[in-house]
């Protein structure tokens, strides 16, 4: 008998059928002999119907508010799978995030998990009940409902598998596992047996959406040993654990590509000590996400500074740099038909080379490079946004990711 905590996705939970097709499979994981406990995401699109709904009625809706209306999604699919199994005979019984003891910090729409009161949960898992706990939500210090950021189901089945020391965390999703490449953009992408969290962790925060990057984090701190599946076959998926010694053989492992960034551009800023702290430190004041910072070198007494943010915050950013402006000097223009191009691997560590292939590779289509940023384990660059999938397909190839 083993503990065991699976996550279903939106496209595994997200009609009817699908709902009574994973009741199915959990019944025959608990028919086995083990205990169950199953988080659940809304169904596909919900969530982004409800942000939709909201922005309809309210031009900037209040941020709880926001939050007690998209854990609504998860509420649904709790109750609906509960009685999916009662329907076949299995015993089981929802929990929103609240009554599963998820305590978060009081950051509404990302909220932090701060601890985890299991109790009432373990008790009916001991008495053979399936626990089904709705994924994305938790509750603030006030008892507030907090939500834990977009694709925040991934976080509460690996902080539940923590919580509970569950023997096995599977999450299951629309595609089989970890691919070198999003399937549905890089044909030949293969599925990856293993992958380290160091690369998961990258691809996911470069804009590999198959799990949250805070999910990952959080895996990797617990270590919390996961297994990425399919809901609709039985293949083996993607196993993500602690880097062993022979990963580093492989230099790629992986590319992602992000169409959601903006690129801002401050030009004809003066050149002194204290410009680039002033424009960073109102954008930090504003909780602004700065990535890919370049600043060119200066000519008499001016500079240009570049750097990106996400598309979604773009518009506040260039609010925050307004009074900012006045000060220093400067221009702005945004820039939000770019993507980021990403190649991970922990082997970039041992292996030099990498950034000449990738340049190359795009350089040979003609694809433009606006930004470069390097860490130790991935290059990133910015592009236009319509040669992004093209790009993805060309670096994948580059580094003979078909191939593996
Ligand atoms: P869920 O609703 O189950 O959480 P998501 O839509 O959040 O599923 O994530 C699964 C999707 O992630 C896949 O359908 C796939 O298109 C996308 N994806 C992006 N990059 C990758 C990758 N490297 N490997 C697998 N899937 C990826
Ligand atoms: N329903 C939430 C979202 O769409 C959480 C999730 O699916 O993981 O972001
Ligand atoms: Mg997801």
């Amino acid at each position: 008998m083993a503990r065991i905590v699976q996550k279903y996705g939106g496209t595994s939970v997200g009609d009817v059928d699908r709902i009574k097709n994973v009741a199915a499979r959990i019944k025959a994981v608990r028919e086995a002999g083990n205990e169950l406990v199953v988080v659940v995401s809304a169904r596909a699109g919900v969530t982004n119907e409800l942000i939709a709904r909201a922005k309809a009625v309210c031009e900037n809706p209040s941020e709880r508010e926001m939050d007690q209306l998209l854990a609504i999604g998860e509420q649904e699919t709790i109750a609906l799978t509960a009685m999916a199994l009662h329907g076949i005979g299995v015993e089981a019984m929802s929990y929103t995030g609240a009554q599963a003891g998820i305590f978060t910090d009081q950051v509404h729409t990302k909220a932090k998990i701060k601890m985890i009161h299991a109790h009432a949960l373990e008790k009916d898992l001991r008495a053979g009940k399936v626990i089904i706990v709705a994924g994305f939500q938790g509750m603030g210090p006030d008892g507030q409902t907090t939500t834990l950021g977009r694709g925040g189901s991934d976080l509460t089945a690996i902080a539940l598998a923590a919580a509970i020391k569950a023997d096995k965390c599977e999450i299951y999703t629309d595609v089989d596992g970890v691919y070198t490449a999003d399937p549905r953009v890089v044909k030949d992408a293969r599925k990856l047996s293993e992958i380290s969290y160091d690369e998961m962790l990258e691809l996911a925060s470069l804009g590999s959406k198959v799990m949250q990057s805070r999910s990952v984090e959080f895996a990797a701190k617990y270590n919390v040993v996961f297994e990425v599946r399919s809901s609709f076959n039985t293949n083996p998926g993607t196993i993500v654990k602690q880097e062993v010694a022979y990963m580093e053989k492989v230099v790629v492992r992986g590319v992602a590509v992000d169409k959601d960034q903006a690129k801002i551009v401050i030009s004809n800023i003066v050149d002194k000590p204290g410009s680039a702290a002033k424009v960073f430190k109102g954008l930090a004041n504003a909780h602004i996400n700065v990535d890919m910072i370049v600043q060119n070198v200066g000519r008499q007494g001016i500079a240009n500074l570049t750097f990106t943010v996400p598309q979604t915050e773009s518009a506040k950013a260039i609010k925050a740099l307004g009074p900012i402006l006045k000060e220093t000097g400067g221009d702005v223009t945004v820039d939000e038909k770019i993507a980021k191009l990403s190649v991970v691997g922990v082997g970039m560590r041992t292996h030099s080379g990498v950034a000449a292939t990738l340049f190359q590779a795009l350089a040979d289509a003609g694809i433009n490079l606006e930004l470069i940023s390097t860490s130790e384990i991935k290059i990133s660059v910015v592009i236009q946004t319509d040669r992004a999938d093209e790009a993805a397909r060309l670096a994948h190839k580059a580094f003979d990711l078909d191939k593996l």
